[in-house]
């Protein structure tokens, strides 16, 4: 499946959410979003495209009320790029094939590698199941 597609096109895929998150860069306020605590094993994909992007096995509970993940699931899978809107400088996280617009990632994670992908619920399809397997290390 293409990861390009017009407005229109994705508002014919998307729910007004996924799409105002996925195309409109918007944010799903915090607790209201899917996924934030969910704690099934499986495979997290883009709503969008259906990449598979992040898994259980680096979910972990940040207590920011949005779904957070130590990495994604492949290092190419995610493109991170600056984002200056709304007065602050922070990372963007974009799926790399459809390049709908994730959420942010943030350096207050855990260890080892001290990241937080603060991923926004509607931006995600949870597939449960075991996990699909991991790169070792986004970064
Ligand atoms: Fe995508």
């Amino acid at each position: 499946m293409s990861g390009k597609r017009t407005d229109r096109e994705w508002r014919a895929i998307l729910t007004p959410m996924e799409f105002h998150v996925l195309r409109e860069r918007g944010t799903e306020r915090a607790f209201t979003g899917p996924f934030w605590d969910n704690h099934e094993p499986g495979t997290y994909r883009c709503a969008a495209c259906q990449t598979p992007l992040f898994t259980s096995s680096t979910k972990y509970d940040s207590g920011c009320g949005w779904p957070s993940f130590t990495e994604a699931l492949r290092s190419d899978a995610v493109t991170e790029r600056m984002d200056r809107s709304h007065g602050m400088v922070r990372t963007e996280v974009i799926c790399r094939h459809c390049e709908g617009h994730l959420g942010h990632v943030f350096d207050d994670g855990p260890p080892p590698n001290g990241l937080r992908y603060c991923i926004n619920g509607a931006a995600l399809k949870f597939e449960p199941g075991t996990p699909a397997s991991q790169d070792s290390g986004t970064r």
